[in-house]
């Protein structure tokens, strides 16, 4: 292993470097920074976000700009702001021993008059995202003409944002005698093209194996369906107290519903995504990175520009549409010799999916279990008693309350007091998954033992309100909770119709729902509601022929209209179906009681 030095670097660079704590150059740095140096050939390297790629390619070129020259000598394009930020500061860092470096860089959403009288100022490196580069380019601010070095940083992903165009417009106005450096973590065909079209014999160098996962990343996946996705993640996080996470959605509007929901259920969590005006997004990023929030929600693109090296999981809530994207994401866990867990939330249909991620990682994935509730509190309770163990008590700062404190506890036993404050830590939370179910048992939640999505253990109840109504199945699980039949009670399949619906519940609260329905004559979008019991043989659609006749308002005319298009129809048609524990995995929980105990994220929100 080489020293900064010995890569031919200067000593204004590494003392910079060793200021920051750099101590020995990372491999692609190694490959990269004498090859730039001592060869005007272009390059291709495959890095991965976290192999310090960034300082890669920019020390080289500090170490052979002409500090003399205020022309622009090295153009670095990079496909988000937050991305092209930190890279302009790293490199302010690297040349903090170079007075006479300047570094200005260009983004879309700020101020472009600032940014071109930094230009007029004069710099010798300029950092940019692809539309804002262009643009400068065609007001005549920015002048390529005299660039030696062209970076093209992830350019798998400013392909995927759809930079085409400005790519080829900010290589079409520099110059062909300047070398190309392009870094990619993915090679897909649009990048093959780029490096086709624009580079001349590129070098090729790699951080590591193509693609490969980092080794101090493990895999998991948890198999789940469509209604045990987010229940699933859910008792992941809770399985996990120290958890530091990004979960990975491949939709802005997925990333925000995620988020809300893990919110609403009392996770230190937050969103981010490029819907987000620029300010939102720092505010988010900002207070992940000092772990003032836990968990963080994002797209693939906006998480680019995080630097965040401790992350304990990275979460796959869906899979990226390109496989290639996993290894992105999960090399955002396991940096700086740290390890990490890297999970794939994948239903049936997707589980084909693993074994192509495998082949490109070169890695197996380990199929881990969906942790019951007991294994949850378990693990709980032995990360608290850890906590107990190892906290520190401050007794000057407590001594003057002992006293008081000691004598209201004089009567009790050891025992009783270790019970007493296990009990208060956790007895929300053993409610919470008093009930809870197994989530690994697929078939019976799909499609039910009677292939009608019920289970002997569920009974299930129709109800004469329906879409019509403006009934979803987050509405219909509200209702059922207001009418407070008891905590944490089990919802099972929903199946919403035009004018009715049916839903199931823990058998042994049938009695008691049939009961608090009646006591409280709920209403819903004006009408009163009603609820009765159907019978299962009937196929899970209809309703006992007991009660046929008694709804309100002639149920019978409405289940004819129905008759085509609902109770016959299989499961899986366009039924809106849900299944919930209400208080515990409903997937639309506003009102406080149902947010988890508080033994999780308030408390360490508190503590942060
Ligand atoms: P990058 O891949 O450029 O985003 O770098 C990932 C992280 O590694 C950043 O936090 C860098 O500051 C850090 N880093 C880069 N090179 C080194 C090095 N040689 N030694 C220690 N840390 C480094």
């Amino acid at each position: 292993m080489s020293t900064f030095l010995e890569l031919g670097l200067k000593e204004p660079i590494n003392k910079a470097l060793t200021d920051l704590g750099y101590e020995k150059p990372t491999v692609i740095q190694e490959k990269a920074i004498p090859q730039i140096i001592s060869s005007i050939d272009d390059l291709k390297a495959f890095a991965q976000t976290g192999t310090g790629k960034t300082a890669a390619f920019s020390l080289p070129i500090l170490q052979m700009a002409d500090e003399a020259s205020k022309n622009t000598q090295a153009i670095i394009l990079s496909p988000t702001r937050e991305l092209a930020v930190q890279i302009g500061n790293n490199i302010k860092e690297f040349s903090k021993y170079m007075p006479n470096i300047k570094v200005v860089t260009v983004y879309g959403g700020a101020n472009i008059e600032e940014q071109i009288r930094g230009l007029k100022k004069g710099a010798q490196i300029v950092v940019g995202t692809p539309g804002r580069t262009v643009d400068l380019i065609n007001r005549r601010a920015l002048k390529l003409g005299n660039i030696e070095w062209l970076v093209l940083d992830e350019a798998d992903e400013m392909l995927n944002m759809g930079f085409k165009d400005e790519l080829d417009k900010v290589l079409e106005a520099t110059p062909e005698t300047k070398q190309t450096l392009l870094f990619s973590a993915t090679f897909p065909r649009e990048v093959e093209a780029i490096a086709k079209n624009y580079m001349t014999k590129p070098v090729e160098i790699t951080s590591g194996q193509k693609n490969t996962g980092s080794d101090n990343v493990s895999h998991e996946y948890y198999l789940v369906s469509e209604r045990t996705r987010y229940q699933a993640l859910k008792r992941i996080t809770d399985l996990n107290p120290d958890i530091y996470a990004i979960i990975f959605c491949r939709t802005r509007r997925e990333t925000q519903e995620v988020a809300d929901n893990l919110i609403k259920d009392g996770y230190n969590a937050d969103a981010l995504h490029g819907e987000l005006s620029q300010a939102q997004r720092d505010s988010v990023m900002g207070k992940f990175r000092k772990k003032t929030v836990q968990i963080l929600v994002a797209t693939d693109v906006a998480a680019r520009g995080l630097d965040v090296n401790s992350l304990t999981h990275v979460i796959n809530h869906k899979l990226p549409d390109q496989i290639e994207n996993y290894t992105h994401r999960s090399g955002r866990t396991g940096r700086a010799g740290k390890t990490g867990i890297s999970i794939a939330l994948v239903s049936n249909k997707e589980k084909g999916r693993i074994g192509a991620i495998e082949r490109i990682i070169k890695k197996k994935f380990v199929h881990s279990k969906v942790p019951s509730g007991k294994e949850i509190c378990q693990n709980q309770l032995m990360h608290l008693i850890d906590k107990v163990n190892s906290i520190e008590v401050k007794q000057s700062e407590i001594e003057n309350f002992l006293p008081s404190i000691y004598e209201k506890l004089e009567g009790l036993t050891r025992e009783e007091l270790i019970q007493k404050f296990v009990s208060l830590e956790f007895n929300s939370f053993l409610s919470y998954y008093e009930n809870a179910r197994d989530l690994n048992d697929l078939s019976s939640r799909d499609t039910g033992r009677n292939g009608r999505g019920s289970n002997e253990n569920m009974t299930r109840f129709f109800i004469n309100i329906g879409r019509k109504d403006s009934l979803n199945p987050a509405k219909l699980i509200g209702l059922i909770n207001d009418q407070k039949i008891t905590n944490n009670i089990e919802i099972g399949a929903i199946d919403i119709l035009d004018t009715f619906s049916f839903f199931e519940i823990d058998k042994k609260f049938e009695e008691q729902t049939l009961s608090a329905f009646a006591d409280n004559q709920p209403e819903f979008s004006g009408r009163g509601v009603n609820i009765e019991i159907t019978k299962k043989e009937r196929g899970g659609g209809g309703r006992g022929k007991k009660s046929f006749g008694k709804k309100d308002g002639g149920f019978g005319r409405r289940r004819n209209s129905e008759k085509s298009s609902g109770g016959r129809r299989s499961e899986g048609s366009n039924r809106s179906r849900s299944s919930s524990r209400a208080g515990g995995d409903r997937p639309d929980r506003n009102s406080g009681s149902d947010r988890r105990p508080s033994g999780f994220g308030r408390k360490r929100r508190e503590r942060r």
